[in-house]
């Protein structure tokens, strides 16, 4: 059985860029929903004891849809920080230039990926097997595993993640998200 991860901050830490509320939102009622219906379509399937990375490789339906947001909503709130470092260094930033050119074009592309993403989904930093760096879409609850890439950071650009906040205006919550995320938790990730 999946247990919902606490929020690794306080609810009002991201504010004014991320709010209270959609963290409220967010984590308690959206990123729970999944936890229980996965744990519910789990019971009596060859995943009742797989972990979340096997949901996301193997499984379908319903167990595929609920298991990999479990996994993305903890990839994503554990990215953010009251304090975040604002620009990656080191290796990281040498083969973000290496591989975009610069860290401001690798954000643009980024946030170009995720404002044209259409509909519900998410857009990801992720590196394969020969060490490359690439940025991914992925519809609803689509994750990066599921292709055989490691994902570094992602943006979540289903509605509930900025409606409460922004509305409509999908650009104006990307804008925020480089504001919190943490490249030292990117980093750790890399
Ligand atoms: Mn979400």
């Amino acid at each position: 059985m999946f247990t919902l991860p606490p929020l690794p901050y306080a609810y009002d830490a991201l504010e004014p860029h991320i709010t209270k509320q959609t963290l409220e939102f967010h984590h308690d009622k959206h990123h729970n929903a999944y936890v229980e219906k996965v744990n519910g379509l789990i019971k009596g399937t060859e995943f009742e004891n797989a972990d979340l990375e096997t949901i996301i490789q193997k499984s379908e339906g319903g167990i595929f849809n609920n298991g990999a947001q479990v996994w993305n909503h903890t990839f994503y709130f554990e990215q953010f920080s009251a304090t975040p470092q604002a620009e990656p260094t080191g290796k990281l930033m040498e083969i973000i230039v290496r591989d975009f050119g610069s860290f401001e074009s690798f954000k643009e592309k980024f946030s170009t990926a995720a404002a044209t993403l259409f509909g519900s989904g998410w857009a990801w930093l992720v590196v394969d097997d020969s060490g490359t760096l690439g940025i991914a879409q992925s519809s609803n609850a689509g994750n990066p595993i599921r292709e055989g890439h490691k994902p570094l950071l992602t943006c979540d650009v289903w509605e509930h993640a900025y409606y409460l906040d922004e509305q409509n205006k999908r650009p104006a919550y990307i804008e925020n998200f480089w504001k919190v995320l943490d490249w030292k938790v990117i980093e750790g990730r890399f």
